[in-house]
């Protein structure tokens, strides 16, 4: 049966609101967890404090979870690990972002590494998404405001998806469908709107960051693939993060990643460089001879890690010396 998953039943309100009948498993980050602990009553029962994403680190947990309902607090790392919990114990999971860090909170999919690249493992959809706009706002500033990086993807990607369609490397399942190219772009054009708002931790910035980021990962699950919204600037990041760790977040080596794809494809950078400026985006966490020597791999990475046709499978030595001397 082919199937189209939703995205979760999201709520405006704050934590100290929430009221929970049921007893919790509880996913989180050390940092996410001291921020928001006060704001919260809720019967834990269980709780692990994640700081990777692996799937071995995921099932080592299922021995000993506990509790009627899953709580996953935080950004992506514990989003991901608790989306496999619920998937693999059929419990019901509620996210409590602390940060618009990603759109790991809307996709039924967790995202793991394995070797030197990262994966997607179909979990389940969040049942419930609870926005706190002051839990928000006081978020570290640079990871506010990250999750823009996946919509503001949309101007690397779906160049990828159509240079991939004109090179005739899209499969039948992922053929250039133009009026979503269109959708895309006017959520793109949403998030660039709203990056300073946003950026500022302001509620209509932040709400409409939610909304693009919704609406992009709707329009995903709908034609079965994300090529409109991950292409050469993700390829990118997940190269770059073998050199600098696992430390990094998700903005700080896709933002990057967006900026020199939009140049190696032609585009007009200014605007993207502003609005990732605007929501704090550190672009300079990657010292330039690791983005010089990942850009030289780039092609070859790509093609090993077997990822759809974009940009960064055809970079030449002479493009790279250009912009990266
Ligand atoms: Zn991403």
């Amino acid at each position: 049966m082919t199937h189209y998953w939703p995205i979760p039943f999201i709520e405006e309100k704050t934590f100290s609101s929430i009221e929970e009948k049921k007893t919790v498993a509880l996913v989180t980050t050390a940092a996410a967890w001291a921020a928001v602990e006060s704001r919260l009553n809720l019967s834990l029962v269980w709780q692990a404090e994640m700081n990777e994403a692996t799937v071995p680190a995921w099932r080592k947990l299922l021995d000993t979870i506990e509790g009627e309902v899953i709580y996953a607090v935080g950004g992506g790392l514990a989003v991901d690990a608790a989306k496999y919990l619920a998937a693999e114990k059929d419990l019901p999971l509620v996210c409590l972002p602390t940060a618009l860090s990603v759109d790991a909170f809307l996709t039924w999919a967790s995202g793991y590494r394995e070797g030197d690249c990262v994966r997607y493992v179909e979990t389940r959809c969040p049942d419930r998404l609870i926005i706190d706009y002051d839990v928000l706002a006081s978020a570290p500033e640079s990871i506010r405001a990250a999750g823009i990086c996946d919509t503001l993807s949309i101007a690397t990607g779906r160049w990828d998806w159509k240079y991939a369609e004109e090179k005739g490397m899209n499969t039948e399942a992922t053929r250039f469908i133009p009026y979503i190219d269109r959708m895309a772009e006017a959520i793109l054009n949403g998030s660039l709107d709203c990056a300073a708002s946003a950026g500022r931790g302001e509620r209509d910035g932040l709400k409409q960051l939610l909304d693009g980021l919704a609406m992009e990962v709707q329009m995903c699950n709908l034609i079965g693939h994300s090529r409109p919204e991950e292409g050469s600037e993700h390829y990118f990041a997940y190269s770059v993060e073998n050199t600098m760790g696992k430390g990094l977040p998700h903005g700080d080596l896709v933002g990057p990643g967006i900026l020199l794809m939009a140049e190696f494809q032609g585009q007009e950078t200014a605007p993207l460089r502003k609005a990732l400026e605007d929501c704090q985006i550190p672009l300079n966490s990657i010292p330039n001879p690791v983005i010089r020597e990942t850009l030289l791999n780039l092609p070859d990475y790509c093609r090993k890690q077997g990822l759809p046709h974009g940009i960064a499978h055809d970079l030449t030595q002479d493009q790279i010396d250009r912009l990266v001397p």
